[in-house]
C-alpha cells in the first residue's frame, strides 16, 4: 500500500498575492511529492509498517525499527507536516468560534497570542514549524525543527506555519517576519476551530 500525495484543496494560485503561485508549484508538486516518495521508499521493505497510517508511525517512533527510525521522521513528517498544512490556508476567514475563545482564555486577547507565535517562530533557528497544539487539553505554542511533529511529543497539532525557506524564499527571501505577517492573513479559521473540536473530543 502506498500513501498517495494529497491533492491541494484549492489552485495553486488562490492564496495570491500572499503565497505567490510558482511557490505553491514546487512547494506542494515538487516538495510535498518527494517527502511522500521517499516515504514509500523507506517503507519499502516493511509491508506491516504501509499498513499503519504515516500519524500513527510517527505517534510511536520507538516501535518503527531503528533502521528506518530517521527516515520515518523526516519523510514521513513531511508527509504529514504538509498534508496538515494546505487545508489551513484560505484568504478571508476571521479568527473565530471556540478556538477563539480558548485562544483568549489562554493568552488573554488574540493580538497577544498572535505576537508570542510570531516571536517563536521568527526565533526558531533553522528550518522547521511554529505551532500552536493541545497538550492535555491545554493550548500550547511549540517549535519543531526540520519535519519533527509534536504528534511524536503525544500532543495534538491545531495550527501551524512552515519555516523552511522553500514555503517563502522566491517571494520573501529572507523576510521571514513577513512570511509569518502574510500567514496569519491566509489562515482558514474554520479549519482551525474543527481542529480545535476534534482535539476536544480526543482528550476527553
Ligand atoms: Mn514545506
Amino acid at each position: 500500500m502506498m500513501t498517495k500525495l494529497p491533492a491541494l484543496p484549492y489552485k495553486h494560485n488562490s492564496l495570491e498575492p500572499y503565497i505567490d503561485e510558482q511557490t505553491m508549484k514546487v512547494h506542494h508538486d515538487k516538495h510535498h511529492q518527494v517527502y511522500t516518495d521517499k516515504f514509500n521508499e523507506t517503507l519499502a521493505d516493511y509491508s506491516e509498517l504501509q499498513k499503519i497510517p504515516a500519524e500513527e508511525l510517527l505517534k510511536d517512533l520507538g516501535k518503527i525499527p531503528e533502521k528506518i527510525r530517521q527516515k520515518v521522521i523526516d519523510f514521513g513528517g513531511g508527509y504529514v507536516n504538509h498534508s496538515f498544512f494546505w487545508p489551513l490556508l484560505k484568504i478571508g476567514v476571521e479568527p473565530k468560534d471556540e478556538v477563539l475563545e480558548a485562544i483568549k482564555t489562554k493568552f488573554g486577547t488574540f493580538e497577544k497570542f498572535k505576537d508570542e507565535f510570531s516571536k517563536q517562530a521568527a526565533s526558531l533557528f533553522g528550518s522547521g514549524w511554529a505551532w500552536l497544539v493541545m497538550d492535555k487539553g491545554q493550548l500550547e505554542i511549540v517549535q519543531t525543527s526540520n519535519q519533527n511533529t509534536p504528534i511524536s511529543d503525544g500532543k495534538t497539532p491545531l495550527l501551524t506555519i512552515d519555516l523552511w525557506e522553500h514555503a517563502y524564499y522566491l517571494k520573501y527571501q529572507n523576510r521571514r517576519a513577513e512570511w509569518i505577517d502574510a500567514f496569519f492573513k491566509i489562515l482558514n479559521w474554520d479549519q482551525v476551530n474543527k481542529n480545535f473540536l476534534d482535539a476536544l473530543t480526543k482528550s476527553r
